[in-house]
C-alpha cells in the first residue's frame, strides 16, 4: 500500500509524522520543566518572602514607641508593649500572602487566604502542600526571634494556581504555538517537496509525450541548474539523441535498400513486360534473359552483401582470429585484382615479408580486395596503385593508394556510411563494376571488429589513400 505511494507523498508523510513526534516531545518536556522550575521557583519565593517579612517585626515598650512613633510603621499592643512592623513588609507579593500569626493560629497582622484551626500544627520550617476549600497552596512558617516575640510565627501561604498560572499560559501557547509551527512545517515541507519534484513530473510527461506521440526531435527541457534531476534530464536528452539518430538511420536504410533493389526489378520487370507483348527472336529473347540474369545477380549481390553486413553488426558473423600471415595474403589479393582489372593500371606493392598479426583470413581478405578494387575503380586509367603493408608501434598498417578522381572532402566523412556513393554515375549501373555503396561500410565493420580503425584522406582529381590500422598483437 505504502509502496504505491508517490515519492512526494511519502517524503510529506515521513515529514509530517517526524514534525508530530518532535512536537509531542517538545510539548511533554517543556510542560515538565516549566512545572518543576515554576513550582520550585514558587517556594523559594515563599521562604524568602516570609524570612524578609520577619525581619520587619520588631518588639517595642512604651519608651521606645514613643521615639519610633513617627514614622510610617504599624503599631500593635502586644503583651505589655507594642509590635512595630515596618513599612516594607508585605502583605501579598506575586501571589504570596504574608502575615504575623500566634500560636493558636490567630491572625494578627497581614492577609491569608487560608484560615486554620488551633490545632493545625506544620512541619516548621518546611514548605508543605496545603488544601484549602478545594484549593492547593504551599504554606511556610517561620518563628519570630527577638525578646518577647516567642510564640509569634510569620506565615506564608501561597496559591499553587498562581505557579500553574503562567505555566498553564505557557501550555496555551504551546498547544497552539506548536502545532500551528509543526503545521506550517509540514506546509513548507510539502511545497518544497513539491517543488523539487516538479521537475521529475516534467521529465516523465516530456518522456511520455515523446514515447506516446513518437516525437523523438523533442528534448526536456528543464530550467539551468546542476542537481539529479538537471543530470537525469541529461542523460535521457542523449538517449533520446541516440534513439532518433538511429531511427533515422534504420528509416534512410530502409529507404536506401529500397531504392536499390527498385532499379533491378523494374529492369526486369520491362524487359518481362516487352518480351511477353510481342514474339521475338530467339536471340531477342536470349538477350532479355541475359539482362534479367544480370539484374537477378545484382539483386543477390545486394541482398547477400546486406545481409553479411547485418550479421557483423549483431555480432552474429564469428569473428575466427588467428594468427595469419598478412604478406600473404595481400600479396595473393594483389594479385587476383591485378589480373581482373583491365583499365591499364600498374599496381606496386611495398609489403613487409612475414608479417603475421591477429586476424580472421576470411573477413580481412574481403577489406584489402574491397580497398584495392575500389582503386581500381575510381583510379586513373594508365595510372598507379601503391598497396603497402607494414608493423610500428604495435599496430599493422595497411594502405591502399590510388592516383584517380579523388574525393571532395564534404564527401569524405560519410562514404563509410551504407549505401553512401560520391556520384553513382561514377560507375555506371550497368557495369560489372557498379556498387551499391556497401563496399566501405563493410570495410569499417570488419577493421572495428578486428579492433582498428580505418581512414581515407584525398585530394580531388589527384587520388585517394585508404589507411586501415590494426593491432599486431592479441
Ligand atoms: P561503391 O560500391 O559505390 O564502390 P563503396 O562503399 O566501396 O561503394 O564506396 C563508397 C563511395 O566512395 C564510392 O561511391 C566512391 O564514390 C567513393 N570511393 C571509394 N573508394 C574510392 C577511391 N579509391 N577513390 C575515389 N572515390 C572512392
Amino acid at each position: 500500500m505504502i509502496r504505491n505511494l508517490s515519492i512526494k507523498k511519502k517524503i510529506t508523510i515521513w515529514f509530517s509524522l517526524s514534525m508530530i513526534f518532535i512536537v509531542g516531545i517538545m510539548m511533554g518536556l517543556i510542560f515538565a520543566i516549566s512545572q518543576s522550575v515554576f513550582s520550585t521557583d514558587i517556594q523559594t519565593q515563599l521562604v524568602n518572602q516570609v524570612n524578609t517579612n520577619a525581619e520587619e517585626i520588631e518588639y517595642l515598650n512604651s519608651l521606645e514607641l514613643k521615639e519610633e512613633y513617627e514614622t510610617g510603621d504599624h503599631f500593635l499592643e502586644f503583651e505589655n508593649g507594642y509590635l512595630e512592623i515596618d513599612d516594607d513588609f508585605c502583605h501579598y507579593v506575586n501571589g504570596i500572602y504574608t502575615c504575623l500569626v500566634d500560636s493558636e493560629n490567630n491572625l494578627i497582622y497581614g492577609e491569608s487566604p487560608i484560615r486554620l484551626t488551633r490545632d493545625q500544627v506544620f512541619t516548621h520550617l518546611k514548605v508543605e502542600p496545603l488544601k484549602y476549600q478545594g484549593e492547593s497552596y504551599y504554606i511556610f512558617e517561620r518563628p519570630l526571634q527577638g525578646d518577647n516575640l516567642d510564640g509569634l510565627w510569620v506565615r506564608g501561604v501561597a496559591s499553587r494556581r498562581e505557579g500553574t498560572h503562567l505555566l498553564s499560559s505557557i501550555m496555551r501557547y504551546a498547544t497552539w504555538l506548536l502545532p500551528a509551527l509543526a503545521l506550517f512545517s509540514v506546509l513548507m515541507g510539502y511545497l518544497i517537496t513539491r517543488r523539487s519534484f516538479a521537475p521529475a513530473e516534467q521529465i516523465i510527461a516530456a518522456a511520455e509525450s515523446i514515447t506516446g506521440g513518437n516525437d523523438l526531435s523533442r528534448r526536456i527541457t528543464l530550467p539551468d541548474g546542476r542537481n539529479e534531476f538537471n543530470t537525469l534530464a541529461d542523460s535521457y536528452n542523449r538517449m533520446f539523441d541516440r534513439l532518433e539518430a538511429s531511427f533515422q538511420r534504420e528509416k534512410q536504410f530502409t529507404s536506401d535498400v529500397s531504392h536499390e533493389l527498385r532499379t533491378p526489378a523494374s529492369v526486369i520487370l520491362t524487359q518481362c513486360e516487352f518480351s511477353l507483348e510481342m514474339d521475338q527472336t530467339p536471340e531477342e529473347y536470349r538477350e532479355a534473359l541475359e539482362v534479367i540474369q544480370q539484374q537477378g545477380l545484382k539483386m543477390k549481390d545486394l541482398i547477400s552483401q546486406l545481409l553479411f553486413i547485418s550479421r557483423l553488426e549483431q555480432g552474429r558473423e564469428p569473428l575466427q582470429i588467428a594468427a595469419c600471415n598478412l604478406s600473404s595474403l595481400v600479396t595473393e589479393i594483389c594479385a587476383e585484382q591485378s589480373q581482373i582489372s583491365d583499365r591499364g593500371m600498374t599496381l606496386l606493392q611495398n609489403i613487409q615479408p612475414g608479417l603475421i598479426a591477429p586476424a580472421d583470413p576470411r573477413l580481412f581478405s574481403r577489406v584489402v580486395t574491397n580497398l584495392i578494387s575500389n582503386a581500381y575503380k575510381y583510379g586513373r586509367p594508365g595510372g598507379h596503385i601503391t598497396v603497402s603493408l607494414a608493423e610500428a608501434d604495435g599496430l599493422v598498417r595497411l594502405q591502399i593508394c590510388d592516383d584517380g578522381i579523388g574525393i571532395a572532402a564534404e564527401h569524405l566523412p560519410k562514404i563509410f556510411d551504407r549505401f553512401y556513393q560520391v556520384d553513382a554515375a561514377r560507375t555506371s549501373d550497368d557495369s560489372a563494376e557498379a556498387g551499391a555503396g556497401l563496399g566501405l561500410a563493410m570495410v569499417r565493420e570488419i577493421t572495428e571488429l578486428h579492433g582498428g580503425q580505418v581512414r581515407a584522406e584525398s585530394t580531388p582529381g589527384e587520388g585517394s589513400t585508404f589507411t586501415v590500422t590494426i593491432p599486431a598483437h592479441l
